[in-house]
């Protein structure tokens, strides 16, 4: 009880961290001060002996460090999922993050029309540029086109349900009744959309017929969604886009396709598995589609809703529009990210997640090699490290079946245990200042190296060191 006195007043401390109040402002330090005397308080009473000048400041220094850093923090992603929705998705092409910064800094033409200098409209900055992308190099086609962007693609579709479609029925087929990401579920969007679910079919075969003996006066659109990730194989039968498109506008209705990912440049030609297009999707009789900025687009976080110009104009006039309307930087982001799609000859190379996904496996097999040695360096005898084969995804639903060949650094424990061994290094890995996120698969903690770009890699090295076990 006696030592207490002899705790240090908080001037005094506060006198000699002149360098931290520098970096961290004095109010957030005296807090540090507080809180680290606090807690040297609550040791004495337990018996703890009263702690050293020096340990005292280095815990402010560190209770100061831990306060002061950003809780969204860049990782490395080497969990093997490419666009994984918990680390962001889609890591922009340096073309969006230059324009997302002007736009951040300056006041910028949102609204405004630069020509005649009265009011603009902000879907005008990427409308023209998505209707000329999906139109597919035909002009013909480009000026019935036009597109507005919401939030995400939840948003996309929320809005354009209850646009076209409030207090009437939407048909799909009971095959496509998705959940995405836990949240988001047709059957429940359709109800806030105020919309009535028109299930059609059975979970694995739905016919033409149905489609059309489920049309009554009271049907509002048909709808196809886009299984993002599951597959319904065997015995299955699902009705082609284009004949759905005919059954409705021989009734008159609009025909509506979610595509979830949908990416608009043609994924065979780049070698990896094949993935529907809005530029498809339109040319079999879509009158809209929805689709999300930062899946396959590579893009910022947005839905985007493109097609037939007049339905365009209802959906925009809807109320909604304005609540689930995008700010200035995404526009900046997705608008710069829509111009790469004009230059296909360098957009895998401009474009992160095209990057990624077609990255060669001898590029990735040579940086195994690199790093396998400075693994088994940082990690001494703790544990075994290899190259392994391994296969990445593309993730965010999209292809969910097909997976890319890919190498992964593979550490074993040799240990009685190795269950405990592999979740003490999956949390250093954690731990390090840019956070490693790997994963624990057949009792092997596995860094997928797809996501690792050789500019990165010096990064990543160097924080090795710090490896804490
Ligand atoms: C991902 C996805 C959504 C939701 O898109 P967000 O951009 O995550 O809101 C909706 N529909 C389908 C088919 C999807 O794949």
């Amino acid at each position: 009880m006696n030592e207490k006195r002899h705790l240090p007043a908080v001037d005094r401390v506060l006198s000699q961290l002149s360098d931290l109040i520098e970096a961290h402002g004095r109010q957030p330090v005296t807090a540090c001060v507080r809180a680290e005397l606090a807690a040297a308080r609550e040791g004495l009473k337990h018996g703890l002996p009263l702690p050293e000048n020096g340990a005292l400041l280095a815990a402010i220094g560190r209770r100061a460090a831990e306060a002061g850093r950003a809780r969204l923090r860049a990782v490395f992603n080497l969990t093997g999922t490419v666009l994984h929705t918990n680390l962001g998705r889609a890591q922009l092409a340096e073309e969006a993050i230059a324009a997302m910064v002007d736009a951040a800094r300056s006041p910028c033409a949102l609204e405004y029309d630069l020509a005649s200098g009265g009011r603009g409209d902000r879907d005008d900055l990427v409308s023209g540029l998505l209707a000329e992308l999906v139109a597919g190099g035909s002009p013909a086609n480009f000026g019935q086109y036009a597109a507005t962007i919401v939030n995400n693609n939840a948003a996309a579709v929320l809005l354009t349900l209850n646009a076209l479609a409030q207090g009437k029925e939407a048909v799909v087929s009971r095959g496509e009744l998705v959940e995405i990401g836990g949240a988001f579920r047709i059957p429940d969007v359709m109800r806030r959309a105020q919309v009535k679910l028109h299930e059609i079919g059975t979970t694995n075969r739905t016919h033409a017929k149905d489609f059309q003996e489920a049309i009554n006066p009271k049907t509002a659109l048909l709808m196809k969604i886009h299984t993002s990730n599951y597959a319904v194989t065997g015995f299955t039968a699902a009705v082609d886009e284009k004949i759905i498109a005919e059954i409705a506008h021989a009734a008159g209705l609009p025909f509506v396709v979610d595509l979830g990912s949908g990416t608009l440049t043609d994924f065979a030609a780049l070698g990896l598995p094949a993935e529907p297009t809005p530029q498809q999707a339109l040319a079999a009789g879509a009158d809209i589609v929805t689709f999300s900025g930062d899946k396959l687009l590579g893009g910022p976080q947005a839905g985007l809703i493109v097609g037939r110009k007049d339905l365009i104009a209802k959906i925009k006039k809807n109320p909604l529009k304005r609540a689930l309307r995008v700010g200035k930087t995404t526009l900046a982001a997705l608008e710069a990210t829509l111009r790469l799609y004009r230059d296909p000859d360098r957009l895998v190379e401009r474009l992160p997640t095209l990057r990624l996904l077609t990255r060669p496996l001898a590029d990735i097999a040579a940086q195994g090699e690199r790093l396998l040695p400075v693994m088994q360096t940082a990690l001494g005898t703790l544990l075994t490290v290899s190259v392994e084969p391994c296969s990445s995804q593309i993730g965010s639903g999209a292809l969910p079946v097909e997976r890319l060949p890919s190498l992964a650094l593979v550490f074993r424990s040799t240990a009685k245990k190795p269950g405990k061994t592999l979740l003490t290094v999956e949390n250093a890995f954690r731990g390090l200042p840019v956070p490693v996120i790997g994963y624990i698969r057949d009792d092997a903690y596995h860094l997928d190296l797809r996501c690792l770009e050789a500019k990165d890699e010096a990064r990543f090295v160097a924080q090795l060191a710090q490896l804490k076990f």
